[in-house]
């Protein structure tokens, strides 16, 4: 949505394609209020449950082909610029750094986290405490799966 709004903010024509069925579903009411005050003015377009298929380039110009999860038919665009959120990758380097130090190089027992019962994995008789990666460090989530992961693999220390 950021990069929406600059792109929009710049003068370019903005069509915004999503998959999904509504817009920046990931953000909540009193955030996308903000960028719906910026982005409607503009005239941006807000084109949903489609996805971009492919992409080529012609002349100076990129050709893409957009799909849709309900069904096979496709349609074109002729742009100048495509942007793609391809979504995130996690800041996971403390826990590969922390992995081979660790008692239980860093696995987790997931039918014992779903059963509520404590982690007992020993993998590495030189480990000096157990690792465990959770959160955001997982992947890009929100608070609550980061507190629900906690919760689970500490209730029992
Ligand atoms: C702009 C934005 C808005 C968001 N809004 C919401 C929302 O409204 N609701 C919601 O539920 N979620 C929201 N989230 C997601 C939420 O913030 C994260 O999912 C959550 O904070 C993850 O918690 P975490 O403890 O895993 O990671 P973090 O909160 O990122 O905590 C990791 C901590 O580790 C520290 N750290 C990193 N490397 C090191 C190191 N080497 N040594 C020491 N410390 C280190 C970092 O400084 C950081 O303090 C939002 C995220 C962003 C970016």
């Amino acid at each position: 949505m950021q990069a929406a709004e600059i792109i929009a903010a710049s003068g370019a024509r903005l069509e915004y394609v999503t998959p999904e069925r509504q817009i920046a579903p990931d953000i909540g009411g009193t955030n996308l209020t903000p960028y719906m005050r910026e982005l409607l003015p503009l005239d941006v377009t807000f084109t949903l449950c489609r996805r971009a298929l492919h992409a080529s380039p012609e002349g100076d110009r990129i050709r893409v082909t957009l799909g849709s999860d309900y069904g096979d038919f496709t349609r074109e665009r002729l742009v100048d610029q495509l942007v793609v959120e391809h979504g995130t990758l996690p800041l996971d380097e403390v826990y590969f750094a922390l992995k081979p130090l660790s008692s239980n190089l860093g696995e987790v027992d997931y039918d014992a986290l779903i059963d509520g019962r404590s982690q007992a994995i020993e993998r590495n008789a030189d480990g000096k405490f157990k690792l465990f990666r959770i959160g955001d460090a997982v992947a890009s989530r929100n608070i609550h799966a980061a507190i629900y992961d906690a919760l689970r693999l500490v209730k029992d220390l």
